[in-house]
């Protein structure tokens, strides 16, 4: 079958869902207790029961001197160590066993669905819901990452969502391209990041008991899973030399793997166009969703975080969707949200930066 009939054929099967195209209003609870009334954009309302990961204008940085950076030692000394041990695991590439090879790329595939089909889009924005098999299985790639726990991930994502570009944006692009790559995890979290962190509506994550499962086994757990796994599978099972295992399949395959996530927040928040919504930061960036198997769309997900594809598109450059879908046909997920064309040329027309090329 062709593969855009067999696409066709696969994404068919959506939930149908309501794209809300005029502006409406939601009730807000004050301080005292009185509901009032506030405008929300247009083309919102496709998934009501979560809302703290949308872009708050309102909010912007506090006027004064920004605080003195504080360094984390111990993990500028683990990420240097980590980077220097990836770089030695690239000159050993050409002497690994093919099927160590094969591991790596199986394990850097399988380890980035954990993130980004996992703690991104269906953790951080809910965009569609996965039945316990699922969930599972994307627990452990995810824990296979080693980006912090779920928890803590789409806590710091939402954030980097409602206050974007801001000090209360965890990784600030605006603090360059460093700091937004992985500074910001070799340095103590700014003020701003805490106090509206600590504000963001997290119950859904703290009712999951597989989310709360993770992060209270999680040293261990990524110990396991990151490292010993898959430095003794090739050692065990096809006789890899151990110093092959650990510098190729572990430590370049976990470099790469953090790196390509990095650089959605770092690249695409700085190399491409805005089709979608000039007045923010994100940017499409082919390259990224490449690496970052299908996140690269990024001015697109920052302008519509709740469509499950993260991009306008479903298989274009979005391995991520791709596994979502062949998971719905199996029946473990569904409720895939994805934004109505019309809403997204009616945005476009109204914010978009002029580039967008229909067809
Ligand atoms: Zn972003
Ligand atoms: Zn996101």
């Amino acid at each position: 079958m062709p593969a855009h009939l067999l696409q066709e054929k696969v994404s068919g099967s959506y939930t149908p869902t309501t794209t809300v195209t005029t502006p409406h209003s939601r009730l807000l609870q004050s301080g005292e207790g009185k509901l009032e009334k506030t405008p929300l954009p247009a083309e919102e309302d496709i998934r009501p029961e979560m809302k703290d990961d949308i872009y708050d204008p309102s909010y912007q940085d506090e006027e004064g001197p920004r605080p003195k950076l504080e360094f984390v030692w111990r993990n500028i000394i683990l990420m240097a160590l980590l980077h220097v041990g990836a770089l030695y695991g690239i000159t050993l590439v050409p002497t690994c066993k093919f099927r160590t090879w094969l591991w790596g790329i199986f394990y850097y595939f399988v380890s980035a669905l954990g993130i980004t089909a996992g703690a991104h889009r269906l953790w951080s924005h809910r965009s569609y819901k996965a039945r316990l098999p699922l969930r599972f299985f994307l627990i452990i790639a995810n824990t296979m990452a080693f980006q912090n726990d779920v928890f803590e991930w789409a806590r710091d994502h939402r954030a980097h969502h409602k206050f974007s570009e801001t000090n209360a944006d965890p990784h600030n692009s605006r603090r360059g391209f460093f700091f937004s790559h992985v500074g910001w995890l070799l340095v103590r979290k700014h003020p701003a990041v805490k106090q509206k962190g600590a504000l963001l509506d997290l119950s859904d994550l703290k009712a999951e008991k597989l989310v709360m499962f993770q992060r209270r086994y999680y040293k261990p757990a990524v110990l396991l899973m990151c490292f010993i796994l898959p430095t003794l599978v090739p050692w065990y099972f096809w006789g890899e030399t151990f110093q092959h295992s650990l510098y190729v399949a572990t430590f370049l395959r976990y470099a790469v793997v953090l790196n390509a996530t990095w650089l959605v927040n770092s690249a695409a928040h700085m190399y491409g166009y805005r089709p979608y919504d000039k007045n923010i930061n994100s940017r499409e960036n082919v390259l990224v969703s490449l690496g970052a198997v299908g996140e690269g769309f990024h001015n697109y997900h920052h302008s519509f975080p709740y469509d499950y594809s993260a991009s306008e598109y479903r298989w274009h450059i979005n391995f991520t969707t791709f596994f979502i879908d062949c998971m719905a046909v199996l029946g473990l997920a569904y409720d895939r949200k994805k934004i109505s064309k019309a809403a997204i040329l009616a945005r476009i027309k109204r914010t978009g930066d002029g580039s967008y090329k229909s067809g």
